[in-house]
């Protein structure tokens, strides 16, 4: 890097910290977005909801004191003018704008006595810059931060390392893709898309090169997908299992409910795979409320019955908490021990559950992310599972893996990945679907209506409080916030139980309260004290009330529709009648109103992931972590479809067998290797 002019060993540390650690890394910065003529709107024209970039010069800024302080600037061009607003870094901002200045904003447009963005990505214009626009010139916008911006990498200074990078760098990085891949895909070569993606002629060669970057994405994460599979092919378990006895039989029968078809067979599946020679991949995937957790628990304890120790990791607290309560008893009527390990409980009770864990006095152990700290050792690790999978990293379920000697894995989610990515992302484990629901469920009625009518869903309330019914709550923010004129639990909780729901035993929960008062809260809403419990999303995951018939869900417009659905899941448990409404508040945009359409129109889990990840729509990588989906930088999961298609037959050719291939193919695959490695040391292994 100390070889790029203008980077001294302070930028070169500040890129270092942004992954950027020698030159190649530059390259692979790519940029945010673009500025050119064709995409710049004339501000008169601009409506709520729209994301545009503008171009005008600065005819006023300073702070406003109102009800929160911010900074604002009148952006004027010859149709109009609009204001931009910062809450933060007002002190900043002051040092920032003259009057005069030109700047590009980029953002979204939303009307507060008149049109405003909020926190727009800014670019300062020069004279040639501006000019270089208006030639016709597609100018790169990097992304920013504040401490690149502190040492001058804005993006203007980002521009001029690439720029001195692609005009004196003299060697080409050599391109692993054989010319007959990229000739049968219409792929630019890596050198060309790497210019082209920083630095485009023509608008169109920014897809274009994002397509052939996006092709090597794929490669190299579903090569990871196709290793992980012929790892599992050729390691062989240690340990055998007797068959399954009397016990596991005793112990289904004792529960208080009889087994679905459906979690029948694939405990079956799953007692197949745990006596098997290769370790068990499996992904176990079944809508919210299905009973994924006794499937788990029962594996746990044939594992328990071979001497073997099960890790349960959930990704909250409240979960985790939930899943060892109602398991300990029956679990111990049956001789098996269990533990919790989460990261509230005091240093005392860490270690000494860690210390029975190691000593193999517990075998069946849940928690938390906690679970994959250094101090946490099992005796003999027979099998992981992992609660809500898409909610962990690959690094977190590695690191759990890794404390057991090529132990059982079995993954579960409630987040359904449409059919025809499955392969894509899942190749290497195996699927199990429970389709079918326990008996006497009833679908949840679903409707949306606007916050206009809602002193009659109060009203919907309290009749059902009378009949014994409990319902949630939901708002996304804890408290009010300035930057988003949304609804809060505090305030609701303020406002709800002195006035319309005051003859309700009312509480609330959310993430800022401490671990043992949202115990209390949720116990008491669990034992029937409570009749309405306000919530943030806290309670998305896993929670278990089956009295709980009703749920109410505040800015449902402003939810993923895999999260609305997933809070759904919270109610319908029993056999009551479930209803949830789902209560938007304008301005809702028409991609908000066709997620609430669908929402209402079904129930199927599948259906809605489908439906989600259409919605999410070109580019669009919100809320991706949310849905298990690996995190891309180029590649779409969507619109990519020929390219994963493509990829995984080159992959397939690849892993047939390394002597049969051609060179080019195989220093594709030394490539990939190498790359894969880089991965793992990364991740630390797993
Ligand atoms: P999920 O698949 O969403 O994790 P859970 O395992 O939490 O679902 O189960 C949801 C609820 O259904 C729990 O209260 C559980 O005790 C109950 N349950 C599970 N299996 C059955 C069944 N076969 N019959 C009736 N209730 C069941
Ligand atoms: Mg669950």
């Amino acid at each position: 890097m100390q070889y790029v002019k203008g980077v001294g060993p302070r930028r070169a540390e500040v890129l270092a910290r942004h992954g950027m650690h020698e030159v190649r890394d530059l390259l692979f910065y790519f940029p945010r977005h673009y500025l050119d003529r064709s995409n710049i709107v004339p501000i008169a024209t601009l409506k709520q909801n729209q994301s545009a970039t503008i171009i005008g010069t600065v005819k006023a800024h300073g702070v406003l004191h109102g009800r929160r302080r911010r900074y604002e600037v009148i952006l004027q061009d010859d149709s109009g003018a609009i204001s931009l607003i910062w809450f933060q870094g007002v002190r900043y901002w002051e040092r920032v704008f003259e009057k005069g200045q030109i700047f590009a904003a980029t953002g979204m447009v939303s009307y507060f006595m008149g049109y405003q963005m909020i926190h727009p990505d800014l670019e300062r214009l020069e004279e040639e810059t501006d000019q270089l626009i208006h030639a016709g010139r597609i100018i790169p916008i990097y992304p920013q931060t504040a401490e690149l911006s502190k040492v001058g990498l804005n993006s203007k200074g980002m521009r001029k390392l690439t720029s001195f990078v692609f005009d004196n760098l003299v060697e080409k990085l050599p391109d692993y893709l054989p010319e007959a891949e990229r000739d049968d895909n219409r792929l630019f070569g890596l050198n060309d898309a790497i210019r082209k993606i920083h630095y485009p002629d023509q608008r169109d060669e920014v897809e274009r090169s994002r397509r052939r970057l996006a092709y090597d994405e794929l490669l190299e994460f579903q090569f990871l997908v196709f290793r992980n599979r012929s790892r599992k092919e050729t390691t062989v378990k240690k340990h055998t299992y007797r068959k399954p006895g009397k016990r596991l039989t005793e112990f289904i029968e004792s529960l208080p409910f009889k087994l679905t078809e459906g979690q029948k067979s694939v405990s079956r599946e799953i007692f197949n795979d745990l006596r098997a020679e290769h370790p068990m991949s499996r992904l176990l995937q079944g809508d919210v409320g299905c009973g994924k957790t006794v499937v788990a628990v029962v594996a746990g304890l044939y594992v328990a019955e071979n001497d073997l120790q099960t890790a349960f990791m959930a990704p909250t607290e409240i979960l985790a908490e939930q899943h060892y309560r109602m398991w300990k008893e029956p679990l111990a009527r049956a001789g098996v021990s269990s533990g919790l390990l989460t990261s509230s409980l005091k240093a005392g009770e860490k270690k000494e559950t860690a210390r029975r864990c190691a000593a193999g006095e517990i075998q069946i152990l849940f928690g938390t992310h906690a679970l994959i700290y250094d101090y946490v050792t099992f005796r003999a690790l027979g099998l992981v599972i992992i609660d809500e999978q898409h909610r962990f990293g690959v690094e977190q379920r590695g690191k759990l893996y890794d404390k057991g000697d090529n132990p059982d894995l079995l993954v579960m989610t409630a987040t359904p990945i449409p059919r025809t990515l499955a392969l894509t992302l899942y190749g290497d484990l195996d699927i199990s679907t429970i389709k079918d629901m326990p008996a006497g469920r009833k679908p949840i009625r679903t409707v949306w209506r606007g916050k206009d009518v809602r002193d009659k869903v109060y009203q919907f309330v309290i009749d059902d409080a009378g009949k014994g019914g409990q319902t949630y709550i939901v708002y996304p923010l804890i408290e009010k916030s300035d930057q988003m004129n949304l609804e809060s639990v505090e305030d609701a909780y303020k406002d709800l139980s002195k006035g319309a729901l005051k003859d309700c035993r009312v509480a609330m929960v959310h993430g800022r309260l401490k671990a043992a008062e949202r115990d209390r809260i949720l116990e008491k809403f669990r034992n029937g004290q409570l009749d309405v419990l306000l919530a943030t999303t806290v309670i998305e995951v896993g929670l278990d009330n089956p009295n709980a018939t009703t749920m109410i869900i505040e800015h449902a417009e402003r939810f993923g529709l895999a999260q609305l659905h997933q809070l759904r899941g919270r109610i319908g448990r029993g056999k009551k009648q479930a209803t949830l409404i789902a209560v938007a508040h304008p301005p809702v945009s028409e991609i908000g109103q066709r997620r609430l359409e669908y929402l209402t129109s079904t129930t199927d889990g599948f259906e809605i992931a489908e439906a989600d990840l259409e919605l999410r729509g070109p580019g669009e990588i919100f809320g991706i972590r949310q849905s298990g989906l690996p995190e891309l930088r180029t590649a779409r999961l969507v619109q990519d479809q020929d390219l994963i298609e493509a990829s995984r037959k080159l992959l397939e050719r690849l892993f047939a067998g390394y002597n049969s291939l051609d060179t080019g193919y195989r220093s594709l695959y030394k490539y990939l290797e190498k790359r894969a490695s880089v991965k793992d040391a990364h991740l630390g292994g797993g």
